[in-house]
Formats: structure tokens, C-alpha cells, sequence
């Protein structure tokens, strides 16, 4: 089963990621947590380069990099774990690329969706599960996290993030049986078990 956690920064993706593991887990599920872009030792280095990179990077160039990192994990990562029988459990994964760069960077959501795709092999999610967050309270949460200190992309101005944010619902929107639109704001236990409800019905736990 390839199950993706997606939404903006700060919604709660890694300790929502974190949390199911465990509970699988504990279920007797192998799970391979895993994250994009960044799952592979080259992917590392591109998430270097999209993350902190000083100087511009051209938004096709930045679509190609995100395509890069996942075209490796995929195939190295993703695809053998699904065939060994465990549970992926992916921080990030196509949709982040067409909400950020198709509709935010406003290269084309169809156009991002086909280059994903490409590079992905068709490798499509079985589960989704959106983390819609307000733009604010997801800044401010990474700000106390993080103590204010914030990537390339993090940086962008608010109404980038708002409009990525529209974007992941409108995807939600359209493909309703492999979404879960989840509320972040609720108490993250609250959202845990929103997920888990979703999970243990598609798994049969
Ligand atoms: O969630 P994570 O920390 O892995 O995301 C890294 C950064 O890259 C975030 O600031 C996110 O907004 C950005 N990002 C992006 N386009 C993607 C994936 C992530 O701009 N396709
Ligand atoms: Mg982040």
C-alpha cells in the first residue's frame, strides 16, 4: 500500500507520518516512512539545492530537479518496498509538485501532472491524506518550531502559500475516493485518529 501525507508546511505531515508507523506497526505491518524530495542519498542533494540554493532557480528547473528526485526514489525506493509487501508511508509526493510548481509557481497543473507521472512511471498513491492547514497558523507553527528560520520555499510570500493551499483542496476536490481531507488545526491526536479511521479501511486493520 503507497499512502501520502501532503499539505503545507507546518499542517503536521512528519508526526502524523510518524504516529501511524508506530500504530502499524504495532499492527504487524512492515512500513518503509519515507519523503520527497529528500528519500535517497541523491535525493538529499537536490533537496539541498530546491531547499537552500542562494541564487534564482528558474521554476522549470526547479520542476525538473523535484522530477529528478522522485524519478530515483521511486525506482529505488518506493517500487521495491511495494513489492516486498510494505506499507510506503511518503512525506510529499506528485501533488506537492503540481500545487507548488503547477499552480503556485504557475507552470500548469496538467503539464506538472505529466511530467510527475513520467518520471514517477505512473506510481499512483492508494490514499492521500490532504493536512489543509491556514496559512498562518502553519507559518507561525514552523516559526516556533524552528525559531524563525525558514527555507527558499518557506520564504515565499503569503499568497504563494495560499495559493498552494487552494490548490491541494481543489485536487482533493476532484479525486474524492483517493483523498482525506484532514483539519490540522484539530489537536493532533484528533487528526491521528481521523487517518487511522481511513487507513484501517483500506488496509482491513
Ligand atoms: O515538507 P518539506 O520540509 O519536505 O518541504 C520542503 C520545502 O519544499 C517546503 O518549504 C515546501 O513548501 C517546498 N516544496 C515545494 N515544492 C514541492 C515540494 C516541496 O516548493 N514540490
Ligand atoms: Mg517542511
Amino acid at each position: 500500500w503507497f499512502i501520502t501525507l501532503e499539505g503545507g508546511d507546518g499542517a503536521g505531515k512528519t508526526t502524523q507520518a510518524e504516529r501511524l508507523e508506530q500504530w502499524l506497526g504495532e499492527h504487524g505491518r512492515h512500513v518503509v516512512r519515507t519523503r520527497e524530495p529528500g528519500g535517497t542519498e541523491l535525493g538529499q542533494k537536490i533537496r539541498e539545492i530546491v531547499l537552500h540554493e542562494r541564487g534564482h532557480i528558474t521554476p522549470r528547473a526547479e520542476a525538473l530537479l523535484y522530477a529528478a528526485d522522485r524519478a530515483h526514489h521511486v525506482e529505488t525506493v518506493v517500487r521495491p518496498a511495494l513489492a516486498r509487501g510494505s506499507v510506503v508511508l511518503q512525506d510529499r509526493y506528485i501533488d506537492s509538485s503540481v500545487a507548488y510548481q503547477g499552480v503556485g509557481r504557475g507552470l500548469g497543473a496538467e503539464q506538472i501532472r505529466g511530467v510527475s507521472d513520467w518520471a514517477a512511471e505512473g506510481q499512483t498513491p492508494d490514499l492521500t491524506v490532504l493536512l489543509d492547514l491556514d496559512v498562518t497558523v502553519g507559518r507561525a507553527r514552523v516559526a516556533a518550531a524552528r525559531g524563525d528560520v525558514f527555507d527558499r520555499l518557506e520564504s515565499e510570500a503569503e499568497t504563494f502559500h495560499e495559493t498552494v493551499r487552494r490548490a491541494f483542496l481543489a485536487m482533493a476536490d476532484a479525486e474524492p475516493t483517493r483523498f482525506l481531507v484532514v483539519d490540522a488545526a484539530e489537536p493532533a491526536d484528533v487528526v491521528q485518529e481521523r487517518i487511522r479511521a481511513a487507513v484501517s479501511g483500506l488496509l482491513g486493520i
